[in-house]
């Protein structure tokens, strides 16, 4: 490979990078690689898609999900390489002429799963009495949660 910008996208079957089978859609990777003397800078873009389950209302949805990384490959550690809010850094035998993206890849997907899972920012829940999906039914239960102090409450924190 000649010094300088090299784009590559390329796909995998989430099962081919060790994703799990809530991963529904093919993983996209656009890759460019920026080639200098004995180091290797990577900026990749992964994009796929996975169901999960509600945390509020327990219906299945999909969600897209997008990660951004940079990884500068070295064939020596110098400390000074590590900066704060720069690139993580892995070294490589120099004569590696291939790096293998699998198992990042997999690992930025899963960090991309937002830690609160909702199938919509506006999901009702279900009803805490008598356990109807509020988002598909109006059951007729009176609810602590239905209370107007609460919708206030919503408004501030924008859910
Ligand atoms: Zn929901
Ligand atoms: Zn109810």
């Amino acid at each position: 490979m000649s010094e300088g910008e090299h784009r590559f996208p390329f796909e995998a079957e989430p099962a081919e990078i060790g994703l799990g089978t809530e991963f529904v859609t093919t993983v996209r990777v656009d890759a460019v690689i920026e080639k200098r003397v004995h180091q290797i800078l990577l900026r990749a873009t992964v994009r796929s898609a996975a169901t999960f389950e509600c945390d509020r209302c327990l219906d299945a949805f999909t969600r897209d999900l997008e990660a951004s990384y940079a990884i500068l490959y070295v064939t020596e550690a110098h400390p000074e390489e590590t900066q704060d809010g720069g690139p993580e850094v892995q070294v490589i035998s120099p004569d590696t002429n291939m790096i293998d993206l699998d198992e990042d890849v997999r690992q930025y997907l899963v960090l991309a799963i937002p830690p609160k899972l909702l199938c919509s920012s506006g999901c009702k829940g279900l009803c805490p009495s008598c356990g109807a999906n509020r988002n598909r039914v109006a059951c007729s239960c009176r609810n602590e949660s239905d209370d107007s102090r609460w919708d206030a409450l919503r408004e501030i924190s924008g859910n």
